[in-house]
């Protein structure tokens, strides 16, 4: 045995070495692939999204690994705090709000955090900027998330579809995300100080959670493009990008679900979405619900109505005929005073079952159970207006692109670039 293979003092603290060198660069190379940094933080505001996260809050809780500033109206200077002085808990007390220990003055205070532009708000991560906003009693505030466009798109594409779905799949929610969340801003977003809620209200929007590389694949690949769509006038516009989750068959005109009508929001043959989903899926299980409750919830949403006293009987009014379905489009509510109105069909259902999960669409059949409704025959999942989700996975699996997908699902628009 030669004497250079003999391990000694020497060799053993070159191993010690290379070991500790080793687990450093390790360590380093792990935090650098969790953390990826938050694109667009110099875009323009036109393409920032402002999305609620709470309305009226008392207190909350912010950190950020990173260091933060705290600007606005009432902050003479920007004010800085360093890593690990983290905000923590944020209160409000006579009209002014405390933030990592000191009191700020103004009605809109916005923190922001250093690179890479994380935060986490009660909990959950999320990228961009976090704005609070007094209330006028001074007592509550409201939390809104700002977060640029692209990086936006990254925290909902994985929390309204599977991130392990089809790459064009992917790319095609992803555009019709963007048009979609554009469209809400310019339309309702400049009435107020925010553009949508982080619930399926708008979009559901989950932040960091909901990343993963297969979505900011699809976010990237797809960078500014949205749909447009031919005005009366001539000119080319975005519109909202409706998009459910199996419509059933066929999707529907915006014009019997929404009100609204945009060329492209017209309904079409799906025969996409039932291979993808199962059965148990496509068709939904009877759903009941007593007389009392459908009268508390839709009078909740809908006080105008109050003046049917209980509602005894909900009529189909107007259905659209598939052939091999219907989908209900209208109902004729009749109460105990002997009074009728009108709903839409997907009102009502929004107000009977609030989450969409048990009343799933408006392909169902009503039947009248005495103190209680059934309804019966259901199919699908969701609205059933624009791209059909489940469909999208098909055509994609299909070997169809993103862009033909689109085009099949919102005829007649066009996709274009916004930056
Ligand atoms: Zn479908």
């Amino acid at each position: 045995m030669s004497t250079t293979t003999k391990p000694t003092l020497k060799h053993a603290l070159i191993f010690v070495v290379i070991f500790i060198v080793c687990l450093l660069s390790a360590s380093g190379c792990g935090q650098r692939q969790l953390v990826r940094p938050t694109p667009q933080m110099d875009a323009p505001s036109e393409f920032w999204i402002r999305v609620l996260l709470v309305r009226r809050a008392g207190s909350c809780t912010v950190k950020a690994a990173s260091g933060f500033s705290v600007s606005g109206a009432g902050v003479s200077n920007q004010v800085r705090f360093g890593a690990g002085e983290g905000p923590g808990k944020i209160e409000i007390s006579d009209g002014r709000i405390r933030i990592a220990g000191r009191y700020f003055e103004g009605k809109r205070l916005t923190i922001t955090p250093e690179r890479p532009y994380i935060f986490n708000f009660n909990g959950d991560d999320y990228r961009g900027k976090v704005e609070f906003i007094i209330n006028s009693e001074g007592n509550r505030f409201m939390a809104i998330n700002l977060v640029p466009l692209e990086p936006y798109l990254a925290g909902v594409i994985g929390a309204e579809m599977p991130h392990y779905w089809e790459p064009a799949a992917l790319e095609a929610q992803t555009i019709a995300a963007r048009t979609y969340c554009l469209y809400i801003k310019n339309r309702h977003g400049v009435n107020r100080s925010w553009d949508v809620k982080k619930t399926a209200a708008n979009q559901v929007y989950k932040g960091l959670v909901a990343e993963s590389a297969s979505v900011w694949d699809a976010v990237n690949r797809t960078k500014g493009r949205v749909l447009f769509c031919r005005q009366a006038d001539g000119t080319e516009e975005i519109f909202p990008a409706y998009y459910s989750s199996a419509c059933g068959g066929h999707t529907e005109n915006s014009k019997n679900v929404f009100g609204d009508s945009f060329e492209p929001l017209v309904g079409v043959k799906c025969p996409y979405c039932r291979k993808v989903t199962k059965p148990t899926f496509f068709f939904w299980p009877m759903f009941e619900v007593d007389k009392e409750s459908v009268t508390k919830n839709v009078f909740k949403r809908y006080p105008k109505l109050e003046n049917l006293g209980e509602v005894k009987q909900i009529i189909s009014a107007k259905e659209v005929d598939y052939k091999e379905f219907s989908r209900v489009v209208l109902v004729k509510l009749v109460g105990s005073s002997g009074k009728s109105g009108f709903l839409r069909a997907e009102d009502m259902r929004l107000s009977i079952d609030p989450t969409g999960n048990k009343l799933r669409s408006t392909i169902f059949q009503i039947a009248d159970m005495g103190d209680r409704f059934a309804f019966l025959s259901g199919r699908g999942y969701g609205h059933g207006v624009g791209m059909c989700q489940c469909g999208a996975q098909g055509l994609a699996r299909r070997g169809r692109g993103a862009d033909y997908i689109l085009y099949y699902y919102y005829p007649g628009s066009k996709i274009s670039r916004v930056y």
